[in-house]
């Protein structure tokens, strides 16, 4: 049986994260804004180490805040699925310092109101942006300890313009989930490239 993980994608307004997902899914990238008002789901599916996985990523529209109970969500239709998602990925533009300061909340939120074990779900922090990086708020290293000593979570910088890092953050966002419980298998993983364009991706 294949296995399903859910996504979250979930950052400010215009940080590129619809820009990352069609990056990793279809290569393909707008330089115009379009901003996305209702919740939107791709469901690619990927090779990882030989095993397949179905993949549902959840394009978050703008949310004031976490969804903090499952009634909440119900109600906020841009919510679905956010709460119970088996990993998130915390997207900010390394340029604009509100975008961070708005990421920095949402994992507290996640870590304070999502149910069960919350330091164990999976957060991935991304820096998108990187080639405007002579603009960026704060030194890479000074965001990277942070991110990762304090706040216990992966980060990965990248730039959705150029497919720069666009894989990796995917195969470094599943490396932690299959570490983590789907599977107990930490052997080197490996990109090999499309293996069918705008569907599957072996990494
Ligand atoms: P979202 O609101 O977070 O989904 O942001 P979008 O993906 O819609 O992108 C917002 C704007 O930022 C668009 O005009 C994109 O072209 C631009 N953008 C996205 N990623 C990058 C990037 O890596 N570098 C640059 N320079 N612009 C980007
Ligand atoms: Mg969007």
């Amino acid at each position: 049986m294949v296995e399903t993980l859910s996504i979250a994608v979930i950052g400010a307004p215009g940080v590129g994260k619809t820009s990352i997902i069609r990056q990793f899914i279809y290569n393909d990238f707008s330089e115009v804004y379009t901003p996305t008002r209702t919740r939107y789901v791709y469901r690619p599916s990927v090779i990882l180490n030989g095993i397949m996985y179905e993949l549902k990523i959840l394009d978050v529209p703008p949310i004031s805040s976490f969804p903090s109970s499952s009634s909440q969500e119900w109600l906020d239709l841009r919510c679905r699925g956010v709460r119970n998602a088996n990993a998130y990925i915390l997207v900010y533009d390394i340029c604009c310092v509100e975008s961070f300061e708005y990421v920095k909340m949402i994992r507290q939120q996640i870590v304070e109101h999502r149910e069960g074990s919350s330091t164990e779900v999976p957060i991935l922090v991304v820096g998108n942006k990187r080639d405007l990086q002579r603009q960026r708020f704060m030194p890479r290293r000074a965001v990277s300890v942070l991110v990762k000593k304090t706040w216990k979570c992966g980060y990965v910088e990248c730039s959705a313009k150029f497919n720069w890092h666009v894989v990796l953050l995917f195969k470094e966002l599943l490396g932690i989930a299959v570490s983590r419980g789907m599977r107990q298998n930490h052997t080197a993983i490996r990109l090999q490239g499309a293996l069918q364009r705008n569907r599957c991706t072996i990494m």
